[in-house]
C-alpha cells in the first residue's frame, strides 16, 4: 500500500516524501483510514512503529479543511507523559505539516510558563503536552477547550505508570463530550482497558505488535556478572565490540550518574538522561548523543521515553528494569525500521526474579553468553519458562467512571483509596517541585514520579 492509497492530500504526500518514507508503516496502514473515517482508536504500538506520524498526518489532513482555531484555544489536544515525548511529537507536527497553514505548539514543565502563555495567546491548530503543565495552563486561563474536535492520549500505559491518571481523568473533565478520541499504548494492561471505557467510545482497536513481544530485528542475550564486575565488563564490551553509540538504561539516577563518572573516568564520553537534569541538560545531552560528540547516553526508564534516535544499534541493560514491559520498551530503541539492533543485558544473580518475570512477558528464555574473565562468583539460577504473564486484575471499584466524569458519590478520599489498592503504586513519596504542583495540590492529587 502507498500513502497516495491512504487519502492523504499532496500537501502532506510532498511532506512524507521529503522524509525518505516510501511505504507506510504497518500501523500508518491501520490507523490513518480510522482517524481519516472520525473514528475512535485504541491502538497498540511501540515507539519505532511509526505510530507518531499515524496519528499526526491523518489530524493533519482532517483540520486542512477547517478554519483555524480562536485565540487561546486548541481544535487537536495530544498529551504525552514525558517533555521529551513532547517535544519529539511537536517536530514531527512542524515536518509533516510543513506545506500546511496550521499552528501547533508545545507545553511542558519544567520551563518558564510566560512564552507558553504567549505561543497559546493566538490560539493554535494543535497542541501537545504534558498532563501537569496543561492544568496549569488551563488554571491560568491560557488555554480553553470549547473548540476542542481530537484528543490524542500517547503513550497511555506510561502515562499509568508515572501516577498521571488523576491529571488525565481532571483533563477529561475538562474537554467537550462530543469529540474524537485516540489512545495509543505500547501495552494493552487491564489498567489501560479500564482507563480508556472513560475515554474512547466503541473505538476501532488495532494492534501491530503482538502483546508484549519484542521486535524480531532485536538479536538478545545477557551476560551472566557479578554486580561488581558490571562496570567493567560494560567498559570491556565497549572497547572490545567498538561500540560508538550505546543506550546504557540504569534503574536509578544515582546508579545513572555514577555510570557516567566511572564511564568517563574511563575516557569514554557519557552523559546522563533522568529526570533530576534540567529540560535543558537533557535535550542536550540527547543532541550531543545524536550527534556523535558522546559514545554512550545513560538514561533511566521513565526520561528514556520518547527518545527517538535513528537506527540505533545497541541497547545495554545496565540493570533490568523491576516492571518487564520495561524491558520491551528499553529493547525498542533499537532494530528500528527493519534494521538490525542488539540488546544486551548484564544480569547479576539478584537480577534473577526480574530476569525471569521478562522470560516470562517474552514467552522467551535469553541466550546467556559467559564473557571470559568476567564469570560470576554469585551464580545465576538456571531459567524456566513458566506460564505467560499476566498483569493483576484492578480491584473492582463501586465507583465509575463516565465520559471521565467521576460519579458524584465518589468523594475525592474514594479517589484517594482506589488509588492506594492499585498494584505497582503510583503513589509517590517525594515532593514534586515541578509547575505542576500547584494544580495537583488544589485537586488533591498525589505528586507524580520524577522522571
Ligand atoms: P515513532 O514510532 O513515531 O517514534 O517513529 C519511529 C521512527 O520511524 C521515526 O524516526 C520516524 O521518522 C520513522 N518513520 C515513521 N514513519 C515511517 C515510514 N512510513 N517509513 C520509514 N520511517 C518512518
Amino acid at each position: 500500500m502507498s500513502f497516495e492509497q491512504l487519502g492523504l492530500s499532496s500537501a502532506l504526500l510532498d511532506a512524507v516524501t521529503g522524509q525518505g518514507y516510501t511505504q507506510p508503516s504497518p500501523i500508518q496502514e491501520k490507523a490513518i483510514p480510522i482517524v481519516l473515517k472520525q473514528q475512535d482508536l485504541l491502538a497498540a504500538a511501540q515507539t519505532g512503529t511509526g505510530k507518531t506520524a499515524a496519528f499526526v498526518l491523518p489530524i493533519l489532513e482532517l483540520l486542512s479543511t477547517k478554519p483555524p482555531a480562536s485565540s487561546n484555544h486548541t481544535k487537536v489536544l495530544i498529551i504525552a507523559p514525558t517533555r521529551e515525548l513532547a517535544q519529539q511529537i511537536s517536530d514531527n507536527i512542524l515536518v509533516y505539516g510543513q506545506n500546511l497553514p496550521l499552528r501547533s505548539t508545545v507545553v511542558y514543565g519544567g520551563v518558564k510558563i510566560n512564552p507558553q502563555m504567549m505561543k497559546l495567546r493566538k490560539g493554535v491548530d494543535l497542541l501537545v503536552a504534558t498532563p501537569g503543565r496543561l492544568l496549569d495552563l488551563y488554571q491560568q486561563n491560557a488555554i480553553a477547550f470549547d473548540e476542542l474536535e481530537i484528543l490524542v492520549l500517547d503513550e497511555a500505559d506510561r502515562m499509568l505508570d508515572m501516577g498521571f491518571i488523576h491529571d488525565i481523568r481532571r483533563i477529561i473533565q475538562l474537554l467537550p463530550k462530543q469529540r474524537q478520541n485516540l489512545l495509543f499504548s505500547a501495552t494493552f494492561s487491564n489498567e489501560i482497558r479500564e482507563l480508556s471505557k472513560t475515554i474512547v467510545h466503541q473505538p476501532v482497536e488495532v494492534s501491530v505488535t503482538p502483546k508484549n513481544t519484542t521486535a524480531k530485528t532485536v538479536k538478545q542475550w545477557i551476560h551472566p556478572v557479578d554486580k561488581k564486575q558490571k562496570t567493567r565488563l560494560l567498559v570491556y564490551l565497549i572497547r572490545e565490540k567498538q561500540l560508538h553509540q550505546v543506550l546504557v538504561f540504569c534503574r536509578t539516577k544515582h546508579g545513572a550518574n555514577r555510570l557516567v563518572r566511572d564511564l568517563e573516568a574511563e575516557k569514554i564520553k557519557s552523559l546522563a538522561i533522568h529526570g533530576n537534569k534540567s529540560q535543558n541538560a537533557r535535550l542536550n545531552a540527547l543532541n550531543s548523543f545524536k550527534q556523535g560528540k558522546i559514545q554512550i547516553l545513560v538514561a533511566t526508564d521513565i526520561a528514556a521515553r520518547g527518545i527517538d534516535i535513528e537506527q540505533l544499534p545497541y541497547v545495554i541493560n545496565f540493570d533490568l528494569p523491576h516492571v518487564p514491559e520495561d524491558y520491551v520498551h528499553r529493547i525498542g530503541r533499537t532494530g528500528r525500521a527493519g534494521m538490525d539492533g542488539h540488546a544486551i543485558s548484564l544480569v547479576s544473580a539478584d537480577e534473577f526474579k526480574q530476569l525471569s518475570d521478562i522470560e516470562r512477558l517474552t514467552q522467551k528464555l535469553l541466550e546467556r553468553v559467559f564473557v571470559d574473565g568476567f564469570d560470576p562468583v554469585h551464580t545465576l539460577p538456571v531459567s524456566v519458562l513458566r506460564k505467560p504473564y499476566k498483569p493483576k486484575k484492578p480491584k473492582k471499584n463501586k465507583q465509575e467512571y463516565h465520559d471521565g466524569q467521576r460519579s458524584q458519590n465518589a468523594s475525592a478520599h474514594q479517589l484517594k483509596q482506589q488509588n492506594k489498592q492499585k498494584p505497582n503504586s503510583k503513589r509517590r513519596n517525594k515532593p514534586n517541585t515541578s509547575a505542576g504542583n500547584s494544580m495537583r495540590k488544589k485537586f488533591r492529587i498525589k505528586p507524580k514520579r520524577s522522571q
